[in-house]
């Protein structure tokens, strides 16, 4: 194979790459930097040698496959947090990574637009759908109308199916760790079945006439379908058009017939057409809700049962305090 070859392939078998040296600039991730001098590189080492790397999709996918993992495996999120995951454009970086990985987790389910073409430059990754088993929920409208919704994870109970198709996806990568994985995985689900005990709690405080979610994309249909909420939103899914007149409009007059005291926005898209509509029926604007990334260490939802707390909390709290007849 000449170069003039290889540089038309975007894709370039990793061993080829590294005979060429055309890698030299990416470092391995699984190696950490050895900055502390007690710790020898055997130590370093022992840390990493021999794991196997999963890579997900996004944040989300990635704390739970952690929790399951332990430190048994290298989990990594290829979108970076608070990134838009659905039009994603992976980086050819991105790419060399994913070659290097053993098995990548995905959502399915029409979220990861990118993911089919992403899989298809990767030679011989092996991935698992992780929505498999999920029953779906179709999107009411708009360009992708009728296809399953993807934010299954946003329920806690097909959270739980989430984390058993991670289990049986790490015992077959590594079967040598099955104990852990499957111990890890039901600690993981008592875990979710806890938070689903107390978002019904949580939300089950809202008076009947109150139970409107107002969001930006329509990212709760499953949660609203769980803990028994309207689903309101801006737009049916992430795409190119977002807060179109029309769909403003639309918004302002559901709040207004519904009387909906607060709205709602998230963290990884602009809350600029949601902020008109609170100008505009005089509805208060509870902030931003996390759904499709998590967020740093230092904000309020590093892990995924944070996210769901998180969420609840502020939709509960919003609800009851902006309610106009408190
Ligand atoms: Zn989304």
């Amino acid at each position: 194979m000449t170069p003039a070859i290889i540089a038309r392939n975007l894709v370039i078998p990793l061993g080829l790459a590294l005979s060429l040296g055309l890698t030299s600039c990416s470092q391995p991730t699984a190696t950490p930097p050895n900055n502390n001098p007690d710790t020898t590189t055997s130590d370093v080492a022992a840390n990493t040698e021999g794991k196997k790397k999963v890579l997900t999709t996004f944040t989300v996918l990635a704390d739970m496959a952690q929790n399951v993992a332990g430190d048994k495996l290298i989990v990594e999120s290829i979108t970076r947090i608070g990134a838009e995951i659905h039009g994603y454009e992976p980086t050819p970086s991105d790419i060399v990574k994913a070659q290097e990985a053993d098995l990548i987790l995905y959502n399915g389910m029409n979220l990861e637009r990118w993911f089919k073409q992403f899989l298809g430059n990767l030679e011989d990754v092996p991935s698992a759908l992780l929505t498999e088993g999920i029953e779906p929920i179709p999107i009411a409208s708009g360009p992708y109308s009728d296809k399953p919704n993807p934010h299954a994870w946003m329920s806690p109970q097909n959270a739980l199916i989430y984390v058993e198709n991670i289990r049986q996806a790490f015992v077959e990568l590594d079967p040598d760790n099955a104990d852990t994985y499957n111990a890890n995985a039901a600690a993981y689900s008592e875990q979710l079945r806890e938070i689903d005990q107390q978002l019904q709690e949580d939300l089950t405080q809202l008076p009947e006439r109150q139970r409107y979610l107002v969001s930006c994309e329509g990212a709760f249909s499953y949660l609203a379908r769980d803990y028994d909420l309207q689903e309101i939103y801006m737009w049916p899914i992430n795409a190119e058009r977002q807060f179109t007149p029309k769909q403003v409009q639309q918004v302002i007059e559901q709040v207004k017939t519904n009387d909906v005291p607060t709205i709602f926005c998230e963290s990884t898209v602009s809350d600029e057409g949601q902020k008109q509509v609170a100008k505009t029926t005089g509805a208060r604007f509870g902030g931003n809700l996390y759904v499709d990334s998590l967020s740093t260490e230092e904000g309020p939802v590093p892990t995924f049962i944070d996210l769901l707390e998180y969420d609840a909390r502020v939709i509960t709290n919003g609800l009851l305090a902006g309610s106009k007849n408190n």
